[in-house]
């Protein structure tokens, strides 16, 4: 597509307003202009939305996302939207969560990207557990396949899982997949919590050690960890929590320095939504969820290849569908 230089020069205003907040410059704002511009008229023409998980890159955030958010939020939106096609911007499974919740329409997924907790289970394990612990109910965080989720009780995102814990009737649970979440959670409960062995490649980067070191460093500094960090980290942090959790203490907290122990594109978020607050510590970067790249959401836009489109068999979706919506229920509660 053409577009003159004055279309070009507004719109790589409107990148630079939002982008500089994250050392993007203008020449930068400018190459990428023509393809942000291409995407938005190709969404609005094919009647996509676009929703992008908050690690992502701050091009496709800005530049191209309807709605940014964490799993849950952005499940809730694939639940109510009325576009015919939903773009996610994310990891595999999350494009699976659209489809389970909205099987009608079109998903499509710029990259074929993984995910080391989804990939840390399968059906089979779940089957297995459940013989080895039948008294148990199983409850599947969300950052698992459609098939596990098919084998599980209920679903729960970071931001519910207690709640979702404390809301079944069996006093056992097996908790998948997330080992550290498992740990971080038991203290917090009287039930009986099995977890598994997975764990995010991401947030086990996190040591206690650098945490403390950032505490020396900046006193007055808020640690916020996610609850993918490992019991040590935890204990060092002010705060655990999911990304929404995150961002909301941020928000409402009167300190004005942070270190946050999650995927670098939640520092990205604070950077260009709340300027006033200042980011320190280091943070990860998830290979997977950094697979995505504008190019690849015009490709996907323009003339999806096979794999981009999600397809999931009739059984597995009504299956999981039951154990998503039984979260949204007891959420609701
Ligand atoms: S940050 Fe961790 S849990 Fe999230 S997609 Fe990457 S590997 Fe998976």
């Amino acid at each position: 597509m053409n577009f003159t230089d004055q279309e070009i020069a507004k719109e790589s205003t409107r990148l630079f307003e939002k982008l500089q907040h994250v050392g993007w410059s203008e020449p930068d704002c400018q190459l990428i202009a023509p393809l942000t511009l291409e995407i938005n008229q190709l969404k609005k023409k094919r009647n996509a939305v676009i929703l992008a998980h908050s690690y992502q890159t701050p091009d496709i955030m800005y530049g191209v996302a309807d709605y940014l958010g964490d799993s849950y939020a952005l499940s809730m939106r694939a639940r109510e939207t009325t576009a015919n096609i939903i773009v996610f911007s994310s990891v595999y499974f999350m494009a699976e969560t659209a489809k389970i919740l909205n099987p009608q329409k079109t998903v499509l997924v710029p990259a074929i990207a993984g995910c080391s907790l989804a990939d840390s289970i399968t059906a089979d394990d779940v089957r297995g557990l459940r013989k080895a612990h039948s008294n148990a109910a199983v409850v599947t965080y969300i950052n698992t396949t459609a098939e596990v989720k098919a084998e599980s009780d209920v679903v729960c995102t970071s931001g519910n899982a207690l709640k979702i814990i404390e809301g079944m009737r069996e006093n056992e649970i097996i908790f998948i997949p997330d080992e550290f979440m498992a740990k971080n959670l038991q203290p917090l409960t009287k039930k009986k919590l099995t977890p598994w062995k997975g764990r995010c490649i991401v947030h086990e980067e996190f040591s206690s050690e650098a945490v403390k070191e950032i505490r020396q460093e900046y006193p007055q500094a808020k640690i916020l960890a996610h609850s993918e960090c490992a019991p040590s980290v935890i204990k060092e942090a002010d705060m655990m929590g999911s990304t929404e959790q995150m961002l909301r203490y941020v928000d409402t907290s009167d300190a004005d320095v942070f270190m946050l122990a999650t995927e670098c594109g939640l520092s990205d978020r604070v950077r260009t939504e709340k300027p006033g607050k200042k980011i320190v510590g280091s943070c990860a970067l998830c290979p997977y969820m950094k697979k995505i790249m504008l190019k690849d959401i015009l490709q996907c836009l323009q003339s999806p290849r096979p794999e981009q489109i999600v397809e999931l068999p009739k059984d597995i979706i009504k299956k999981a569908q039951k154990a998503l919506n039984k979260m949204i229920k007891i959420v609701s509660l």
